[in-house]
């Protein structure tokens, strides 16, 4: 097998140039694209503007074998895609039948009337294939010219991203031989820029497989795809890879599968332990709580949540002293360790969670400042307290706290279970 083809995505509209409209189409296709074995190492956004639109597909076609371009199909003056890139082809338009008679069913079905420039819409290069758009007026197009493919979709994601899925993947999938597999490894307690300096000598040299890092909130995923003649063949390129990784990431890593989520992780670890959880959250308000009732049947080892938000509910329900509270404040990691210890004195769970932090956007000084989180975890009465400083907004802030929380639970979870198996080998 050769080495995978390159794609570059070029993203048009001045929209998307001034800001007005974040580029979720690019990010979208990027992370297709990596997933179908394909290699992009540019991303364009260009205006509407059909002299620089020529030259970014010109440049674009020095470069890389298939081309996709979104954005700028629509019926208006600005929208000019489809011309500056018959243009550079050298391709001259004509009415599509077909087109024409798609977008005249479009508007009877909702009874809006046809204005001139919408037949605009209908006229398609000579000599490509035109992709259906049933959900919207813009037909999407295919031209190849040379080896070289470009493939034009409309703007709108929800025309984009389905045209995408049925017409363009298929197409994309005739154009390289074999099959794709791809394996991705979870990862959590380790940053971002962190695992990506981990994986950097592996991402530099790659090509079959490729590796491509997913930044998830407390997550990391670094995902391996491979294309081989069979599927059989194909695991077996992913398969070395996926054990390096694991080699170099060890007890980081809690996941291969990819119906595996970070909280179904700890849920498998409490079960297989026989351990119960109770949960005691300040400034996640139960979210913590929630996350870990989106895994299916977790009744048998999460037992029940405290959202203690206010200092008398801390009091009361938790048992934290007054003068602790007064002293240190609520977060603290004082407090924070009397929450996951009163938590386990009340419940009378084997492991307990606790959180206290403050999501701001107000409350933050200088010695504790927004985004200032303190995560307790008790497990059969070994108590370890972590403190992470967040940035981003409230809610930014309150999810990385979720998943530190569920990262720092795992890791509790695994040093005490080592210790448990080292004691017991010992005597
Ligand atoms: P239309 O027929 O709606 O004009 P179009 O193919 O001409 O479709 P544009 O005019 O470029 O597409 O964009 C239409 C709308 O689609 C934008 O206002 C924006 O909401 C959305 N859109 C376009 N490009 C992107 C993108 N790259 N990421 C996310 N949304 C986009
Ligand atoms: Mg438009």
């Amino acid at each position: 097998m050769g080495g995978s083809m390159v794609v570059e995505l070029i993203s048009v509209g001045t929209e998307i140039l001034l800001g007005n409209i974040v580029n979720t189409n690019a990010a979208y296709l990027a992370e297709q694209c990596a997933g179908l074995g394909l290699s992009c190492y540019y991303q364009d956004v260009v205006g509407d503007n059909e002299e620089r639109l020529c030259a970014v597909i010109r440049t674009a076609l020095s470069r890389a074998d298939i081309l996709l371009i979104s954005g700028g199909l629509g019926p208006t003056q600005d929208d000019l895609t489809k011309e500056a890139a018959a243009k550079v082809l050298e391709r001259s338009l004509y009415l599509h039948e077909e087109s024409r008679a798609a977008l005249q069913a479009y508007f009877e079905k909702r009874g809006l009337e046809i204005t001139d420039n919408n037949w605009k819409q209908a006229m398609v290069p000579e000599g490509c294939i035109v992709l259906d758009n049933p959900n919207g007026t813009a037909p999407g197009i295919i031209m190849e010219k040379d080896g070289k493919h470009i493939i034009l979709m409309p703007g709108p994601p929800n025309e984009m991203i389905p045209m995408f899925e049925t017409s363009v993947v298929p197409y994309l999938n005739g154009l390289q031989s074999g099959v794709i597999f791809s394996q991705t490894v979870k990862i959590c307690g380790v940053g971002e820029s962190k695992a990506e300096s981990m994986v950097k000598d592996l991402i530099d040299s790659q090509s079959n497989p490729t590796i491509a890092t997913y930044a998830k909130t407390g997550e990391v995923h670094l995902r391996v795809t491979a294309r081989a003649e069979n599927e059989k063949e194909a695991k077996k390129l992913v398969k070395p890879v996926v054990k390096d990784l694991k080699g170099r990431f060890g007890s980081s890593v809690y996941t291969t599968e990819d119906d595996v989520t970070l909280e179904t992780a700890v849920v498998d670890l409490l079960r297989a332990n026989h351990l119960s959880l109770v949960t005691a959250e300040s400034c996640t308000g139960g979210a913590l709580a929630a996350r870990i009732v989106n895994v299916a049947g977790v009744s048998d080892v999460f037992k029940a949540g405290y959202v203690t938000y206010s200092n008398k509910s801390k009091r009361r329900l938790l048992g934290i002293k007054k003068s602790m509270l007064l002293k240190h404040g609520a977060v603290s990691k004082e407090v924070a360790r009397e929450m996951a210890k009163g938590a386990a004195v009340f419940s009378k769970a084997d492991v307990t969670v606790s959180v206290t932090g403050i999501a701001g956007p107000d409350g933050g000084t200088e010695e504790k400042p927004v985004g200032l989180v303190y995560i307790g975890c008790s497990v059969c009465g070994k108590v370890t307290i972590k403190e992470c400083r967040f940035s981003g907004s409230r809610a930014k802030i309150r999810e990385n706290t979720v998943s530190a929380a569920l990262a720092l639970l795992r890791e509790c979870i695994l040093q005490y279970c080592s210790e448990v198996t080292f004691g017991s080998k010992e005597k």
